[in-house]
């Protein structure tokens, strides 16, 4: 599959407080900016041919910097994301399948951190407490019986 034939309108998806973005290393972060900025290239464009406009300028890689680090980049972003480097439908129906889920937290008590929406449903632990499922089920029931004695 041609780099020119990726989509990136998934990166306008995200936010900077979404959970997945502040997961994501300097160069995953880098490469969603610049999947964020093909994909508004992309979108003006479009939006332009359907009004009858002059079409925008394609937005080439060299101009966010050097190709190779931005396409680079931009798979990092994808493989930080997704888990693995996907292909445009399999990247599609994952943003759908997010789209239909609600922000949640982890499930262990008295943990606040929000979990990814990307996450398969059966998901209930952030990073921190997914190692151990069993071990953070015991960890509640003990805040169980510790909060009924008090
Ligand atoms: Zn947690």
């Amino acid at each position: 599959m041609s780099r020119r034939r990726r989509r990136h309108s998934w990166a306008l998806e995200f936010r900077r407080s979404d959970p997945e973005v502040r997961a994501l290393s300097v160069r995953g972060q880098t490469g969603l900016f610049y999947a964020s900025n093909f994909a508004r290239n992309a979108k003006e464009r479009t939006d332009a041919m359907l009004a009858g406009q002059e079409l925008p300028e394609r937005l080439d890689a060299s101009d966010l910097g050097s190709a190779i680090e931005v396409y680079a980049a931009i798979k990092q972003a994808r493989i930080e994301l997704f888990g693995k480097d996907l292909s445009n439908s399999a990247i599609a129906y994952r943003m759908q399948q997010r789209r239909g889920r609600e922000p949640c937290l982890c499930a262990d008590p008295g943990c606040f951190r929000p979990l990814t929406r990307l996450a398969h449903a059966s998901k209930r632990y952030c990073e921190g407490h997914a190692s151990g499922k069993a071990r953070a089920r015991r960890h509640r029931r003990l805040h169980v019986q510790q909060a009924s004695t008090t």
